[in-house]
């Protein structure tokens, strides 16, 4: 419980840093990067700790948090650029994902049945940007043979020599299905690289109904990152 509090209090810092950061010339520059996202400019919204170390109001216990669970700290970003998200300044044209969102607000809450955690629709299927934090240019990196378990989810700087890389490839965040028989649309959220996908339908119509509706995984309305894999000279 206390945990949340934290994190919801360090929502609150995250928002101040977005908003009141100034660079060199003074220009709030993630204000900036967040009208582009507002704009369809832009869609990765790269944090730079570099920037949180030269902020007027550093809170050093809040950087040191964002390096060591940055994996946590990169949602807690994104629900703060949620709520600080501009509105657009400039016409763009609807891609496939503005014009997903419209369909499912007209569909509206009588496609919804909030009973159950799976259709929920999952803030990352909202979302057009992307977060991604990059380390400071301070701190020497590691070895890669001094990377342990307990550095998982924190961000770590490594520096060697690269011997391959894979092809970006997509990696599933939001699985969206159609239910057959109730139409309701169902969501999986996958935080691993495999995951086994929803069969019968959770919905509560088709629960009362007792028929399990077939899922059919839609691809053009579930949610990918992009992943690539880099092999590292070992020692
Ligand atoms: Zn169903």
């Amino acid at each position: 419980m206390t945990k949340d509090l934290d994190f919801d209090a360090d929502k609150a810092l995250a928002k101040e840093f977005l908003s009141n950061f100034a660079d060199i010339d003074g220009e709030a520059k993630y204000m900036n990067i967040l009208q582009e996202v507002a704009n369809r400019k832009m869609r990765a919204v790269q944090i730079d700790l570099e920037d949180l170390f030269n902020y007027k109001d550093l809170d050093e216990e809040f950087l040191r948090r964002v390096t060591e669970n940055t994996r946590r700290y990169i949602g807690i970003f994104a629900d703060a650029i949620d709520e600080l998200m501009p509105e657009p300044t400039e016409a763009f044209t609807d891609d496939d994902h503005d014009i997903l969102m419209t369909q499912r607000s007209d569909e509206g809450p009588e496609n919804m049945d909030g009973s159950d955690p799976h259709q929920k629709m999952p803030s990352e299927i909202k979302r057009y940007f992307e977060v991604y934090i990059s380390p400071s240019s301070k701190g020497k990196p590691f070895a890669i043979r001094e990377v342990k378990a307990s550095h998982i989810g924190q961000l770590v700087k490594i520096s060697g020599i690269v011997t391959r890389c894979s092809d970006v490839k997509p990696l599933m965040q939001v699985a969206v299905y159609t239910c057959e028989e109730c139409g309701f649309e169902i969501y999986q959220e996958v935080t691993a690289r495999v995951f086994m996908p929803l069969f019968g339908c959770p919905s509560r119509r088709c629960s009362i109904n007792q028929t399990k509706g077939n899922l059919i995984l839609q691809l053009r309305a579930s949610k990918f990152l992009k992943f690539q894999e880099v092999y590292h000279l070992c020692c």
